[in-house]
């Protein structure tokens, strides 16, 4: 393989975005802000990086997967960042789900060195991290998601071009609207159901396979029923996407009833400091408003 790769956020999601780079024979440069993170990944064979800057250096395919926007901007600009380390003809892909404008600002001070930029955020989870399972929506030049394809394949299943750079952290976005708005169905239908007195496992049970059938609804709605809450994703990081989903839709002068309203649930919910249960303790804010309490019965 002539790529050479670098990661760049070890989190949650890239833990084991790289175990599975590792995996496929891909030659992986690795840093992390908190450098213990990177210890397992060492052992599995990959090299430490000093910085951003110096995976950059060392990689021709530079990948992030960090929190934030602000998290991307920094290490892809500031200090040691990537744009100080990459080469001309160097690949850049950023897998965080960030500000889709921000990307594109991004991906010009990146063409300004000839530097190319795709933007590949995902969806899957960690479940869908560990086991190379991954959605990844990519938006940039067809000519470099070619040269990228052989390292999606190594992380995801399902790969789409979805359009030019941008595309896809606007399609992400897309995909959290109809996260939040289907949990939204599924917490008011689990709370009609506890009111009229019947079995909740049954009931999902018996709609889960019909029209009204959902990932949220077969995969969280029974964790509503045995009150888990533990996160496949945070309501912090939930909020996160939201706003993304809100300021774009500000832009572009789109109205947004239900993300909106779903926004500020959630938002009541970390007041309750309930910010790092799953996105499905939705449930709870409606709950609250009811005085009804969902229970296995
Ligand atoms: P995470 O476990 O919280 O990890 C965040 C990573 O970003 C860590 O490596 C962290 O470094 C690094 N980071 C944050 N701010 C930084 C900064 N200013 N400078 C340098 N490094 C920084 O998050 P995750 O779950 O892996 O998520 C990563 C991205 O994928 C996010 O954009 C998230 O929205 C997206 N995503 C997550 C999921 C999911 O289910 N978890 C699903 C789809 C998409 P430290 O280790 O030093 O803190």
């Amino acid at each position: 393989m002539s790529e050479k790769i670098g990661f760049i956020g070890l989190g949650i999601m890239g833990q084991g975005m790289v175990r599975n780079l590792l995996q496929k024979g891909f030659e992986v440069y690795i840093w992390n802000r908190t450098h213990p993170k990177m210890d397992p990944l060492l052992e599995l064979g990959a090299h430490a990086a000093t910085s951003p800057a110096d995976v950059a250096s060392h990689a021709t395919i530079i990948i992030t997967c960090v929190s934030d926007t602000p998290d991307v901007e920094h290490v892809m600009l500031q200090a040691n960042g990537v744009i100080f380390g990459a080469k001309a003809g160097d690949l850049v892909i950023d897998m965080s789900t960030i500000s889709p404008e921000i990307t594109r600002r991004l991906a010009r001070a990146f063409a300004d060195r000839n530097v190319h930029m795709l933007d590949a955020p995902i969806s899957g989870g960690s479940e869908g991290a560990a086991n190379g399972t991954l959605s990844i929506m990519v938006g940039g030049d067809a000519e470099q998601v070619a040269r990228a394809m052989p390292v999606f394949e190594a992380m995801g299943k399902t790969i789409t071009h979805v359009g030019a750079i941008g595309a896809g952290q606007t399609v992400k976005l897309v995909n959290q609207i109809l996260v939040v708005v289907t949990m939204l169905g599924v917490s008011e239908a689990l709370l009609f159901a506890q009111a009229g007195g019947l079995d909740l496992h049954k009931t999902i049970e018996a709609v889960a396979q019909g029209a009204a059938g959902s990932w949220m609804l077969s995969y969280r709605g029974p964790q509503v029923v045995d009150r888990d809450w533990r996160p496949g994703f945070t309501i912090d990081l939930q909020q996160k996407d939201l706003r993304l989903v809100l300021e774009a839709a500000d832009q572009m002068g789109v109205p947004m009833l239900g993300t909106g309203m779903v926004f500020n649930l959630y938002r009541t919910l970390q007041q309750q400091g309930l910010g790092l249960e799953g996105n499905h303790a939705l449930v709870k804010a409606l709950e609250n408003l009811a005085g009804i309490e969902i229970r296995d019965q």
